[in-house]
This record gives structure tokens, C-alpha cells and sequence, in this order.
């Protein structure tokens, strides 16, 4: 199926208007600012939550605030049942999915002689089993439409590097990033493009305990070319373009968005 190109929305700063887009994990962090941007430009946003909170809730006013539309629904996205059920009553609630952003992700850091089985399992299940279960719904239901749609995920710099606290991690991320090589292959034909960002050091509560100490963080940002840590509306202008016409015929691609720390080893 050939996607034709929205010339109507182009360089109108609303690119996503009439666009319905689920972002997972959108009651905080970067998962929020990109359910912020995404609304913004137009888009319906489902703000994705693991349990009913406040949080969203405050994710939601800001975007109505902003004249954005948006619908908060609680799903843990490593169980079947509530990915399922969150994609009907996006079906049923704005009539269909046209953008995916699989976000959510936990990090717990922990010592690798002291990793349990259950501390594995659950990292795999919210931050790889999650993107596999949403992936799959959402990429039904846009074959379904026929109008193509845009899958991305996020994925980290940790795919491409290891990290002694991380072991459980930085696995699940490398995963991530080759989902979406492959559905890039499976969905390519509908005209659905699935692409990966892979953030550097973000500063959102993942590790806002780690960067308490002033010598962790004097640190890591002495690292960063750029002499910052990120923050998230760093990542949501790079999630705003994937979802776009803009980046049509970007397709199993990943954008590195780490300020030059990767590149920063001599
Ligand atoms: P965050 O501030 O801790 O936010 C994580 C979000 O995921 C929260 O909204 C959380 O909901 C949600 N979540 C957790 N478990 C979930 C589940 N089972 N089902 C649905 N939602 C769930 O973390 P963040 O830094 O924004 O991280 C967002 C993504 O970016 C993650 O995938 C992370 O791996 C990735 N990333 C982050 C960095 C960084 O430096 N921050 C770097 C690279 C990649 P609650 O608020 O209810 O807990």
C-alpha cells in the first residue's frame, strides 16, 4: 500500500492533525512531553498509564489546557488483556490508531549478583513484552484502516552500550530497537513505518535519584558534548517528526538523540 503524502498539514507546525496516537507511559517523563508535542500538532492522544493516578490526570489538563484532545486509559502494558482492552476503547472512543509510541519502560538499577528472576522478568514484560503486545494491536488495526501508520519506539543509547547496574535493562532496549527493524520488514508493505529513538541520559524520575549526587551528575554532563543532561521535550520534537509526513520514508531507522555522548570515547 503506497501512503500519500499530507501536503494539506505540511509546514503548518499541526502535521498530526486527524491523527489518533497512543503514547504508553504518558504520565511522566518522556513519555508525557511527547504526548504533549504529539497533541500539539493536532494529534487525538491516548495518555497510556499503568493504574488509575493523579498523574495523568495532570498529563491530560495540560494538554486540554493547551486546546490539544486527549483520553487518559490505565493499562499495564505487559499484560495482554489490558493491551487489548486499552486498544478497543481507542477503536471504540476516537475510531481507529494512526500513531504508536511505545514508551513505557521501568529501570530499576540493581547490582547483577543480586538480580532475582522476578526483577528480569518484570523488566522484559513492561519494556519488551509491552512494545510486542502494543505493536501487534496497533499494527491490526492500521492494516485494517488502510491508511498506513507510524509505530515508534522508545529504545535507548543502553542497546548499543552495556551498564553494570543495567543487565536486566540494557537487553530489553537492544530488543526493542531490532522489533522495530523487523516490523519494519513485516509492516513496511501497509505503509506502516517502525523506527527507534534512542536516548542518552534523560533527566526524569528513572534517574532522578541517581543524579542527587552532585559528583554523578558534575560527571555524566561533563561527558555530554552538548554540557547537559537531556530532558524530555529533548526526545519529543525527535517523536513529532517520526510520526510525521516529514519522515515518510524513514523506515526501520533509529534516531540516537544523546547530545554526542556515544561518540564521545577518546
Ligand atoms: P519515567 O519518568 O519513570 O516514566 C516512565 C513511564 O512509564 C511512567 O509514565 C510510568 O507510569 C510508565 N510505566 C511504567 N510501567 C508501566 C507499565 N507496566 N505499563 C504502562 N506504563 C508504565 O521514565 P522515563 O525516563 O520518562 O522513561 C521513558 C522511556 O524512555 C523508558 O522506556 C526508558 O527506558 C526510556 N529511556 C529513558 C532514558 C532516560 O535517561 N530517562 C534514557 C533512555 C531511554 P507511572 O507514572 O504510573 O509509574
Amino acid at each position: 500500500m503506497q501512503e500519500q503524502p499530507d501536503a494539506a498539514n505540511a509546514g503548518t507546525g499541526r502535521r498530526l492533525a486527524n491523527k489518533v496516537a497512543v503514547v504508553t507511559g504518558a504520565s511522566r517523563g518522556i513519555g508525557r512531553a511527547i504526548a504533549l508535542r504529539l497533541a500539539a500538532e493536532g494529534a487525538r492522544v491516548v495518555v497510556n498509564h499503568p493504574a488509575e493516578d493523579e498523574v495523568a490526570e495532570s498529563t491530560l489538563a495540560d494538554i486540554r489546557s493547551q486546546g490539544g484532545q486527549a483520553l487518559a486509559v490505565s493499562a499495564d502494558v505487559s499484560d495482554a488483556n489490558q493491551v487489548a482492552a486499552m486498544f478497543a476503547t481507542t477503536g471504540e472512543m476516537y475510531g481507529g490508531v494512526d500513531i504508536l509510541v511505545n514508551n513505557a519502560g521501568i529501570c530499576p538499577f540493581v547490582e547483577w549478583f543480586d538480580l532475582t528472576e522476578a526483577l528480569w522478568d518484570r523488566v522484559h514484560g513492561v519494556n519488551l513484552k509491552g512494545a510486542f503486545l502494543c505493536s501487534q494491536h496497533a499494527s491490526r488495526l492500521m492494516r485494517d484502516q488502510g491508511r498506513g501508520g507510524r509505530i515508534i519506539s522508545i529504545s535507548s543509547i543502553s542497546a548499543l552500550v552495556g551498564g553494570s547496574f543495567q543487565t536486566h535493562y540494557t537487553p530489553t532496549k537492544a530488543g526493542v530497537r531490532s522489533l522495530m527493524q523487523s516490523l519494519a520488514i513485516v509492516l513496511g508493505p501497509y505503509g506502516i513505518t517502525c523506527n527507534s529513538i534512542l536516548p542518552g541520559t534523560i533527566l526524569t524520575d528513572i534517574n532522578r535519584a541517581h543524579y542527587e549526587d552532585p559528583a554523578t551528575m558534575k560527571r555524566d554532563t561533563g561527558r555530554v558534548p552538548l554540557g547537559r543532561l537531556g530532558q524530555p521535550d529533548d526526545i519529543a520534537g525527535v517523536a513529532a517528526f517520526l510520526a510525521s509526513d516529514d519522515a515518510r520514508y524513514v523506515n526501520g531507522a533509529e534516531i540516537l538523540v544523546d547530545g554526542g555522548l556515544f561518540v564521545n570515547l577518546q
